[in-house]
């Protein structure tokens, strides 16, 4: 049975879903996302009146930002904050700076965040926010700038109650300082519930750093157990060195497993036996690049990042940024299983392949939601006034994200779907069930 039959108002659901040039999936990056979403709707048997309202975003802001810049001359960025669903809860979801951010790509990471606070189950609906500029190039105090007029123009749409943004690609702790000072100040008083990752000092949580890094670690011990692989074997290759790759790379290290490639924007490097990932750590911390050019050690070869992913390794873990993984050389992926630690890494024509090859894939929504578990912690600590020590909090963690992936695993047999398609529907189902209790306003 089809979506559009289900209801018994074909005619319009087609003619809505084709003909209007506002919608959301006329843009490439978020009809992709519908795509799938719509086809696991359609699996859940859900009536198209309950799925509909989730395919739309529920508020969008554009805003500039004029910042006067080191040399005195005024320059105007452009930022978003999308805010998908607080269908759940408040919505959640990091802040990226990059000169490719757009529209599209902030309402599809947005809409990611309800797929994924929805699939692990964390009181929140999803969002996210944007600027567009290269991190590279600016001063600390220029980008301490552009954060503080960013967040005074969407200050609107923030708060603890209604919209926590958190680090992600290019933003760290500091700039979450920034947000929470800023929206502070306008409010007259301090408001540490107000965003995510913040620096420990002024209300973060402590283990938040490594958290998207832990959570991808506990999700790997949970496949590997699944599929029988003994990780004291395996042959790992991480894409990106950043924040979360640099922490799956390390943490996987200090478990004494095998990583033998990784690669970041300036190259990728490789060792057979297994490369000392500390000592990267630190290279690349005292690179004023903060990239891992000119690293060397003994035995290590370089390769290109094409060449990492597709590696005969067990267990393959993308950490860089989406569709790395395309059609063109999804044919060409010899590893196992697939852990997917970035957002969106793997394109729809590729999901394909790498199922018809009979990869396992660990979805994006499931594998990093480390990140976004130990923000809910942070913020139940904030509004309650608690500080909890890091055992605390990693354990809290590991509970939800095995938990999660247990969940998943069991849609996913049972229902005889690859994990990103369970992981999809529990998501919907539990965000669609929500929306029918919480009924239609007016
Ligand atoms: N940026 C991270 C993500 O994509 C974390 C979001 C958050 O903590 O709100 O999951």
């Amino acid at each position: 049975m089809s979506l559009d039959n289900r209801c018994g108002h074909t005619e319009v659901q087609n003619e809505q879903k084709c003909c209007d040039s506002s919608l959301p999936e006329q843009n490439h990056s978020y009809a992709n996302m519908l795509k799938v979403l719509d086809a696991c709707a359609e699996k859940l048997g859900v009536c198209w009146d309950d799925y509909v309202p989730l395919r739309y975003p529920e508020r969008e802001l554009t805003v500039s930002i004029p910042v006067e810049m080191d040399d005195g001359h005024v320059k105007v960025f452009t930022g978003y904050r999308v805010q998908h669903s607080s269908v759940r809860g408040p919505c959640k979801g990091g802040l990226r700076y990059s000169s490719d951010v757009d529209l599209d790509e902030v309402r599809t990471l947005a809409a990611l965040m309800t797929w994924k606070c929805a699939v692990v189950n964390i009181p929140y609906g999803g969002a996210k926010g944007g600027v567009q500029c290269d991190p590279t190039k600016l001063s600390s105090q220029e980008l301490m700038r552009i954060t503080r007029r960013y967040t005074a123009m969407i200050l609107p749409l923030i708060g603890p109650e209604k919209d926590i943004p958190a680090p992600d690609v290019n933003t760290n702790a500091q700039i979450m300082g920034w947000i929470m000072d800023t929206y502070s100040a306008f409010k007259g008083f301090t408001v540490p519930g107000v965003v995510t990752g913040k620096p420990v000092e002024i209300g973060g949580s402590l283990g938040r750093e490594d958290a998207t890094g832990r959570g991808v670690l506990f999700t790997i011990n949970q496949i590997a157990l699944k599929k029988g692989i003994d990780l004291n074997k395996a042959s790992f290759a991480v894409q990106g060195f950043g924040k979360v790759g640099e922490a799956i790379a390390r943490l996987l290290y200090q478990e004494g497993y095998r990583v033998v490639a990784i690669s970041d924007i300036s190259g990728g490097i490789y060792k057979e036996d297994g490369l000392d990932i500390l000592d990267l750590s630190n290279y690349v911390k005292k690179n004023p690049s903060h990239l891992i050019e000119g690293y060397k050690a003994e035995g290590i070869s370089s390769l290109a990042n094409q060449e990492l992913l597709t590696l005969g390794v067990d267990i393959l873990v993308p950490s860089a940024r989406e569709n790395q993984i395309t059609e063109d050389n999804a044919g060409d992926i010899k590893a196992k299983i697939i852990v997917e630690a970035a957002n969106g890494p793997t394109t729809p024509e590729a999901d394909q392949i790498l199922n018809e090859k009979g990869i396992t894939v660990v979805p994006d929504i499931l594998s990093n939601a480390g990140g976004v578990v130990v923000s809910y912690l942070e913020w139940v600590q904030n509004i309650q006034c608690l500080m909890w020590d890091e055992k605390k909090v990693n354990s809290f963690l590991q509970e939800i994200m095995e938990r999660s992936f247990q969940e998943v695993w069991e849609f996913h047999e049972q229902n005889k779907v690859p994990m990103r398609e369970a992981a999809y529907m529990l998501a919907l189902d539990r965000t669609i069930k929500a929306r029918k209790i919480r009924g239609n306003f007016p």
